[in-house]
């Protein structure tokens, strides 16, 4: 397989440094062929502005969505937004690497989607018309790739359990793993997720790396989250509300969105 790491940590000697060198090191121990886009070495541009747009005449108002859909069809896009998109091309499987910040990506990474996620490419795409809203959430131009987060926390994982204060993780991730992965097409599996690690020793290390190493051997085998097409009939159209009587009894929020899993 074709692997993307999008790295987004400010040190390459830290945590997240380190444990990029163990799944790259299993990847192609595996015989994957990995890039790795080290978002601060490569002095990502963060933020989407009238830059990214060169043929935009001054004079005109930007409006980002049209900006983005014209210069993406006529190839106007900056080379180090193409640079990426060729690389999610490329791609078999990507992942996002990053430490949890404010509950969220870290800014650089999340101007990397807000740059590299043109209009006509991750959204807009396919047919939209009074009844269909175009191809996504489970279509898109990434069909048939897969995606995972690998994410570090300083919260302990009872933190972030069901009944934890900063909320369950799987909330948490869930603007980026259905939002930012699952939108454009991706198939998205489930994220590995470091607990409490600010403090980690070498014992901890050794324990959280052999955990990542096993889930870069089994990427290509791991179960995805099951998360509803949108064009799979379970959506009313053209609310794109769940159906009602789809989810197990009790079933609210986020969780809505996750089929149920297949009977035994
Ligand atoms: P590092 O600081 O590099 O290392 C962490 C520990 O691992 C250290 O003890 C280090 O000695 C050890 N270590 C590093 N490399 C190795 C190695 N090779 N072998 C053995 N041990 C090693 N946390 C939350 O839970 N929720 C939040 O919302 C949140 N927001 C934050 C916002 C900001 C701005 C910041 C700075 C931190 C935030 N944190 C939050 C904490 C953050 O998620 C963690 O600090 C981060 O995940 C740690 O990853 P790191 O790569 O930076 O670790």
């Amino acid at each position: 397989m074709n692997i993307l790491i999008v790295f987004a940590h400010p040190e390459r000697h830290s945590l997240n440094g380190a444990l990029l060198d163990v799944a790259v090191t299993t990847l192609q121990a595996q015989g994957h062929k990995v890039q790795v886009s080290d978002l601060y070495a490569m002095h990502w541009k963060a933020s989407i502005d009238r830059a990214d747009f060169p043929d935009i005449p001054a004079n005109e108002r930007l409006r980002v969505s049209s900006a983005s859909s014209r210069e993406f069809a006529e190839g106007g896009l900056t080379d180090d937004v193409t640079a990426e998109q060729d690389k999610l091309r490329w791609a078999d499987t990507v992942i996002f690497q990053f430490p949890l910040w404010w509950f969220a990506m870290p800014a650089i990474l999340k101007g990397w989607v807000d740059r590299v996620y043109a209009c006509g490419f991750a959204y807009g795409v396919g047919e939209h018309n009074d009844r269909r809203w175009g191809d996504r959430y489970g279509e898109g131009t990434m069909t048939g790739k897969r995606a995972m987060l690998i994410v570090t926390t300083g919260g302990w994982p009872e933190h972030y359990s069901a009944r934890g204060i900063n909320g369950p993780i799987d909330d948490l991730l869930f603007p980026i793993n259905h939002g930012i992965l699952f939108y454009p097409g991706f198939t998205v599996l489930p994220p590995f997720v470091a607990y409490r690690v600010d403090r980690l020793d070498n014992a901890g290390f050794d324990v959280l790396a052999e955990q990542l190493r096993e889930r870069m051997r089994t990427l290509a085998t791991t179960a995805p989250i099951p998360y509803r097409q949108q064009n799979g009939g379970d959506y009313q159209i053209p609310t794109m509300e769940l159906k009602t009587g789809l989810e197990a009894p009790g079933t609210v929020g986020f969780d809505l969105h996750v089929a149920l899993p297949p009977p035994k």
